[in-house]
This record gives C-alpha cells, structure tokens and sequence, in this order.
C-alpha cells in the first residue's frame, strides 16, 4: 500500500535499458522516512563488502526528503547515495536547487539506477513519460555546457523550467571525488557519486515536473509550514545572512572555529578585510537559484568582474578574492571543500612525491580546463 503524498519509485536499469514505475511502500516510507535513510537502506539491500565502487553492479540512488517540494522551509532537498569510490563505504551527499522539488512534481520521490551503459546516456523525466536517450554530444562537456544544451534541447521556449543534475570531464574520468552538479550551482558532495554516474556512462538527470504535491491536511500543513517559515525569519537567520555563508563565517571566526585551511585552524588573519562580507558583496551579483521554498535564500550568485578571470560566475561568496579562482574548476564536477584539501595537502604531504606520484594524488590529471591542472597558476 502507497503512503499519501509520497511519489513514485523509478528503477533504471541502464544495462537493459528497462524503467519501472512503482509506489513506495508504506511499511518502507514509515521505517524509512526519506533522503539518507531510502538511500541507505536501498544501498545495504543492493550492494556488498567486496563489490567495486566504479564497477556495474554499484547503485546510485536520488531520495528526495519527507517534505521536498511541499513547500515547507529549508526541506527542499535531496540526497544521493553510493558506495563511494574514495573511501569504499556509505557516500551520502545531499543537493538543493529546484530539481529534487522538480522530481516530486514530475511524482517521483526516489530514483535507483543500477548497472552500466554501453554508451553515454542521460534520463530524461518530463512527468510520468521517462526515458533513456543518447548523451554522445554532451559527453566531454562540462556541467554548465551540459545543462544549457539539455535546457534548450527539451524546452526551446522555456528552458527555465527543466532541472538538469549532470556530471562533468571530472566524473567522466573517474576522478573519485567528483561530484553530480545540478541547477548550474547546487552539489552533492563529497564521496564521489559523480564517479560512479561516469562510470554507469549516466551523464545527467534532466526533468520537468508540473505536478503539485497532495498532502493529507492541507489545512495543517498550510498552517505548519507559515509557522515554521516565520519561526526561522524571528530567528534572523535570513537576516543575518544577506551575502550568504560569508556573513556567518563573521560569527565563526570570533568564536575561532572557521573550518580554515581544511580544518587545521579556527582563524585566519585579515579574514575580515579579504572575505569578510563587504567584500563579498562586491563580487554578489544576484542573490538566485535558492533552494525551493527557503526563506534565508543563503545561495549568492558571484561573478569575477576584474583579473585573467573576468566575467567567471561562481556559486555563493564563500571566500571571494584568491579563493574564487577556484570556481574556475567547479563546472568540471569538483568540490570547493576538495579543492581545499588539496591546496592544503599537496605542498606538504607530496612534497616529496615525484611528480607523477603528485598527479595522480591530486586526480586532478583528467581535468580537462588549463586551471585544473597539477603546477599551473591555481595550484601556486
Ligand atoms: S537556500 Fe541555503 S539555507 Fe536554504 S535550504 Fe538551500 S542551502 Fe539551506
């Protein structure tokens, strides 16, 4: 028996080439609830110890949350999971943006794929209609590429309302931390699930969802979510992040717990004059893209409006100035918290390495962008 206001389940078999439709069960939505705990669950049932993270029989699974696309505040999201190809276990990571609301609409609340495709493919969901098509001519391309072909090839006259969640060259080639990119600027980090789409040959996840989303009271459901939506702007915490994250880190650094220079210490010196907000908000161009139905809307769009990176738009101010070059590998399908790992680590740990040693502990080699790669002006 189906759970009201639950969607559907998509199985995609990319091997066969087979999509099934089924409900989600109510015993499973009530053990389960949502997001990490479908995606877990599904995962322990689906995979073994032994099994090869980048190999067919690995599974990704999209689980939406309880409430994602109801319209009830900062529940927009959706989790992906895997059997990570950097540390061998559980990778959940989980996304905001439009698409997992987009999903609900379109009635499905969860997506497993399992085994690999031949050729490059990507799953196209425009409401119930769900098919596999031929993704030869986005496969190379970056995930801001791939989104606006995808965009314009499904809804010419309004490529606005299609959610593209696609990987680029990085997960293409298996760098093992690569990420699924979705909505230009929204990523589910960090264990690599961008990985093991590259190696399913699954290049995106493009959908269009008109429906909207039954809840059993809608009375006290409407009434829930005004509350909670005013008990979080009481809470200023809207109001205490209008450049984004960056306005928060203020509070960090005095209490010295910035995750600075990947956690090996809570403060920076001049944090303030070269990422505090009034730096930020420089670079801020438009605040957008939020996550459905949030009010503290943290997401920033930034572009670079001086330097060899002039013109560049990178996701939220995080830390404009030196930093934001490093937006420049963000569409290859990469994580800024990654990227920090290695800006911190490969000075030190591979000092010593020969140079191959070095690349090949970075996995930046398949990058494709001259940003990317190991010794060019990034990485000094
Ligand atoms: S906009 Fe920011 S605060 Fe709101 S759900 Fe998205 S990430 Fe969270």
């Amino acid at each position: 028996m189906a759970v009201h206001g639950y969607g559907k389940i998509l199985e995609v078999d990319l091997s066969t080439r087979e999509i099934r439709q089924r409900e989600i069960a109510a015993e499973f939505a009530r053990a389960y609830i949502g997001g990490m705990g479908f995606g877990c669950r599904i995962l322990y049932q689906d995979t073994r110890p032994e099994l090869d993270p980048l190999g067919p029989k690995n599974v990704v699974i999209f689980a939406n949350g309880a409430l994602t696309g109801t319209g009830a505040p900062c529940a927009g999201r959706t989790e992906i999971t895997t059997k990570s190809p950097l540390t061998g276990s559980t990778s959940t990571g989980n996304t905001g943006g439009l698409w997992g609301a987009r999903l609900k609409h379109a009635g499905f609340d969860l997506i497993v794929t399992r085994n690999s495709s031949e050729k490059p493919v990507y799953l196209w969901i425009d409401d119930a209609a769900v098919e596999l098509r031929d993704a030869s001519h986005l496969w190379g391309k970056d995930t801001q590429e791939t989104s606006e072909i995808l965009q314009h090839e499904l809804c010419p006259s309004s490529p606005s309302k299609i959610s593209v969640l696609c990987i680029g060259p990085a997960g293409e080639n298996l760098v093992r931390y690569a990420c699924p990119v979705n909505d230009y600027h929204h990523v589910a980090g960090r264990g690599g699930a961008g990985a093991v789409m590259g190696a399913k040959r699954l290049k995106a996840i493009a959908l269009r969802g008109t429906g909207t989303v039954e809840t059993a009271r809608p009375e006290e459901s409407r009434e829930a979510t005004r509350e909670a939506r005013q008990r979080i702007l009481d809470a200023k915490m809207a109001d205490r992040m209008p450049g984004g994250p960056v306005d928060a880190r203020k509070e960090y650094l005095e209490r010295g717990c910035l995750p600075a220079r990947n956690y090996q210490t809570g403060v920076l010196s001049q944090f303030i004059e070269t990422r505090g907000v009034e730096v930020a908000r420089r670079y801020v161009v438009r605040q957008e893209a939020t996550c459905h139905a949030c009010p503290i809307s943290c997401f920033n769009l930034v572009e670079l409006k001086e330097g060899k990176y002039s013109g560049l738009k990178v996701n939220r101010g995080i830390a404009p100035g030196p930093v934001i070059e490093w937006g420049a590998i963000n569409s290859t399908c990469l994580k800024t918290l990654r990227r920090e790992y290695t800006m911190v680590c490969l000075p030190r740990r591979f000092q010593r390495a020969g140079k191959e040693n070095r690349r090949s502990a970075s996995g930046l080699k398949t990058c494709t962008r001259p940003s990317t790669a190991w010794g060019s002006a990034s990485f000094r």
